[in-house]
C-alpha cells in the first residue's frame, strides 16, 4: 500500500491566554494510504478538525512531520504551496456558512482556477462538468447559494473542492449540518466520486455510524490524542479502548447478535480540560479502569493486533 499522507508526532497548540496553552492536537501520528478513507472521530473539541486543518496547512503545525507524497509540506514556499493546493483540498462542515452568498455558484466553483493553469475559455465547460459530477446541472451555475437546499449547497462545496482535480480531500464533518434524510445521499456521492476519481479522504465526523459506512480505517480522538486506530470492521466489531467502547455504546445496536453488550460501557464522569494538561491518560477522569499509572503516564499508541492500535495502559505488558 502506498502512503499518500504521513503524519508523525504532530502537535498543534494555541495560546489562549498569556500563560495558557490549548493542546488541541498533541503528538498524533498516522498514515493515510492512497485511495482509502481514513475516518477520524470523536466528540466536539477533541481536536479532529484542527488536525485536518493542520494537515492541509490551514493552520501552521506547532511541531511534527506532515509529508504528502513524500514531501514535507510544513515549510512550503509560494510555488510549492500551489503544488500542494492542487492536490489537497477541503470540504467544509457548514454548507451555509462556507459559500459566499454574493457570488454565483459558477463563480464559487471556478474561483481562481486560472492560477492552477486553466485557460479562461475553458472555465465554463469545467464548471458545467463539475456541476454534473456532483449531481447538479449547468443551469445552476448562474444562481446564488440561497436558492439551494442544504444538501445541494454541500454538493456545491464538493464541486468547489474538486475543481482543481485534487487527489486528497479532508472532509470536515461534511454531513453534520444536514438533515438526517440527506446525509446518506452526500456520503454516497462522496463514495461514488472516490471510485470515479481515485480520491483519498480524511473523513472527520462525530457520527460513528456514518463513518463506518465510508471509512476503510478509523482513528478515534480524545482530547488531542488518537486513542485507537484500526480497520472499520475491527474497530466496530472488536473495540478495545474504553473510550471507543463508550462511544459505540451510544449508537443504536443494529444487530443484537453482535453481542455488543460485552463491549459496551457508559460514558460518565467529568471531561478533563485540554488547556495546560500534563502527562497522564486524558480519559482517566471518565474511565472506570483508571489506575495511578493512568494519571501520571501518558499511554502511547501501540499495535496490539495487526493494524489495530490502542493507547491504554490496560494493554501494557
Ligand atoms: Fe482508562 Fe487508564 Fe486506559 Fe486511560 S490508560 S483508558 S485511564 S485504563
Amino acid at each position: 500500500k502506498e502512503v499518500l499522507v504521513h503524519v508523525e508526532h504532530l502537535k498543534k497548540y494555541f495560546k489562549v491566554h498569556k500563560k495558557d496553552t490549548l493542546k488541541a492536537v498533541d503528538d498524533v501520528s498516522f498514515d493515510i494510504y492512497k485511495g482509502e478513507t481514513l475516518g477520524l472521530v470523536g466528540e466536539s473539541g477533541c481536536g479532529k478538525t484542527t488536525c485536518g486543518r493542520t494537515v492541509l496547512g490551514l493552520y501552521p503545525a506547532t511541531e511534527g512531520v506532515i509529508e504528502y507524497a513524500g514531501r514535507d509540506v510544513t515549510k512550503l514556499g509560494k510555488k510549492d504551496s500551489l503544488w500542494f493546493k492542487k492536490r489537497a483540498q477541503m470540504i467544509f462542515q457548514d454548507p451555509y456558512a462556507s459559500l459566499d452568498p454574493r457570488m454565483t455558484v459558477g463563480d464559487i466553483i471556478g474561483e481562481g482556477l486560472e492560477n492552477f493553469g486553466l485557460h479562461p475559455n475553458d472555465k465554463q465547460e469545467r464548471i458545467s462538468e463539475l456541476l454534473s459530477l456532483v449531481g447538479l446541472n449547468k443551469e445552476h451555475a448562474g444562481r446564488f447559494p440561497h436558492e439551494f437546499s442544504g444538501g445541494q449547497r454541500q454538493r456545491i462545496g464538493i464541486a468547489r473542492a474538486l475543481a482543481v482535480d485534487p487527489e486528497f480531500i479532508v472532509c470536515d464533518e461534511p454531513i453534520s449540518a444536514l438533515d438526517v434524510s440527506i446525509q446518506a445521499q452526500v456520503v454516497n456521492l462522496l463514495i461514488k466520486l472516490q471510485k470515479e476519481l481515485g480520491l483519498t479522504y480524511l473523513f472527520i465526523a462525530h457520527d460513528l455510524s456514518m463513518v463506518k459506512h465510508i471509512s476503510d480505517r478509523v482513528g478515534v480522538m480524545y482530547m488531542g490524542h488518537i486513542v485507537e486506530l484500526a480497520s472499520s470492521d475491527e474497530l466496530y466489531g472488536d473495540p478495545e479502548h474504553p473510550y471507543t467502547k463508550a462511544l459505540l455504546s451510544a449508537i443504536p445496536i443494529p444487530n443484537p447478535e453482535l453481542e455488543r453488550s460485552k463491549k459496551v460501557l457508559p460514558l460518565e464522569g467529568e471531561v478533563g480540560s485540554p488547556i495546560n494538561c500534563g502527562p497522564g491518560c486524558r480519559f482517566a477522569s471518565r474511565c472506570k479502569y483508571a489506575s495511578e499509572k493512568c494519571k501520571s503516564e501518558t499511554p502511547k499508541l501501540k499495535e496490539i493486533k495487526k493494524g489495530h492500535f490502542v493507547a491504554c495502559h490496560l494493554f501494557d505488558k
